[in-house]
């Protein structure tokens, strides 16, 4: 967790929050590859997502 805000690797600005989320890559021999990635939740790139649109909503007024 850092004080400054993720960068939004879509628009290059600053998104609200970032999580390691597990994802599962298959490789070209069919071999599960476990690992993390990093999500940014955007207000510009996500706003019109339906799950994220309220989320956004949410973080924006705690930040009032
Ligand atoms: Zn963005």
């Amino acid at each position: 967790m850092t004080a400054e805000p993720p960068e939004c690797g879509r628009c290059g600005q600053a998104g609200i929050l970032s999580a390691r989320v597990p994802h599962h890559l298959v490789n070209a021999r069919n071999e599960t590859l476990r690992g993390t990635g990093i999500v940014v939740l955007c207000p510009r790139c996500d706003m019109g997502q339906p799950e994220a649109g309220p989320l956004i909503a949410w973080f924006t007024d705690l930040k009032r």
